[in-house]
């Protein structure tokens, strides 16, 4: 009971949830004394497509670790009390649906003392449509706008994938902006032809009204791009990016440390926009996630 206690807060009402855990409860009961204190749990265990999901593990005390891997990607754990611990697992937007394996191990004194095993159903999300008009040279751009792509995504790519080895979060996600977090995750037509999906929310907003920082992070990248107009990334730790588009005012530099509540600059409209809004995009760990989804996660 004291587990079920636990765990509860970080199960949200899915299908399935509740009835997984006291499941995996029963299992474990006949083992060993000290299994009926180890389980796992997940905040969704059906998540959608670009949702990311807190798996928490009770271990038998004296685990000195937990590592993991979701679809043999690995999950990096944090503890969160004595034998418990914690892991973000994120699920990409274009996921195919299906089952995939999460494997946990427990470590003691240099060796594995146990493994928990759970399979993820990953559901559809079902994204919409949308079908957007935009000035033809932001949508068919021509050579030297091209290159200057090049340049920017690979500049991008060779920021983001490298990240900190500790989570800089300490505590939940709060939203950068005031304002309604319009849909994840839209297939988008420009002028016509199919694009690659939107893979973050747009926050509509008056221009030059601040962005805050959602979390502690670091900034690994600012400037001024072709798509995303003056961009801030921030490295939150552990694999998570966060991304903030279309900024009028950039108010922090590369390498600054960053609170969470801090203002990193100010909404705008520049690079490929149709008006002022903030676009706030986050990758975990090279996953492509709804932001939404993570501001339900406890991170305490
Ligand atoms: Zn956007």
């Amino acid at each position: 009971m004291q587990l079920l206690k636990k765990i509860e807060p970080y199960i949200k009402p899915g299908p399935g949830a509740c009835l997984l855990l006291a499941a995996s409860l029963l299992s474990l009961a006949p083992e060993s004394p000290a299994a009926a204190e180890t389980g796992l749990s997940l905040s969704e265990s059906t998540p959608v497509q670009g949702q990311i999901v807190r798996v928490d593990v009770q271990a038998a005390a004296g685990t000195d670790t937990a590592t993991g891997t979701f679809d043999g990607k690995a999950l990096p754990f944090i503890r969160s009390a004595q034998g418990s611990f914690y892991a973000l697992l994120g699920v990409d937007m274009d996921t195919r649906p299906g089952t995939y394996p999460l494997a946990v191990k427990l470590w003691h004194s240099g060796r594995v003392s146990r493994t928990l095993r759970q399979d993820i159903t990953v559901r559809d999300a079902d994204f919409p449509v949308q079908e957007l008009t935009l000035e033809p040279a932001k949508v068919f751009p021509d050579s030297a706008a091209l290159k200057r792509i090049d340049r920017e995504n690979k500049l991008r790519n060779s920021k983001w994938s490298h990240w900190a080895e500790e989570a800089y979060w300490g505590r939940r996600f709060i939203p950068p902006l005031d304002g309604e977090l319009k849909r994840f995750g839209h297939r988008r037509i420009i002028n016509g032809a199919p694009r690659s999906p939107h893979s973050g929310v747009d926050i509509s907003a008056d221009e030059g009204e601040p962005v805050i920082c959602p979390a502690d992070g670091r900034v690994i990248l600012t400037g001024d791009f072709f798509f995303s107009g003056k961009s801030v990334y921030l490295d939150h730790g552990l694999g998570l990016i966060g991304m903030f588009f279309h900024l009028s005012r950039i108010d922090v530099a590369e390498g600054d440390t960053v609170r969470q509540g801090q203002v990193l600059g100010a909404v705008g409209s520049t690079g490929r926009a149709s008006g002022p809004h903030l676009h706030w995009g986050i990758r975990y760990r090279g996953s492509r996630i709804d932001p939404s989804a993570l501001l339900e996660l406890q991170l305490e």
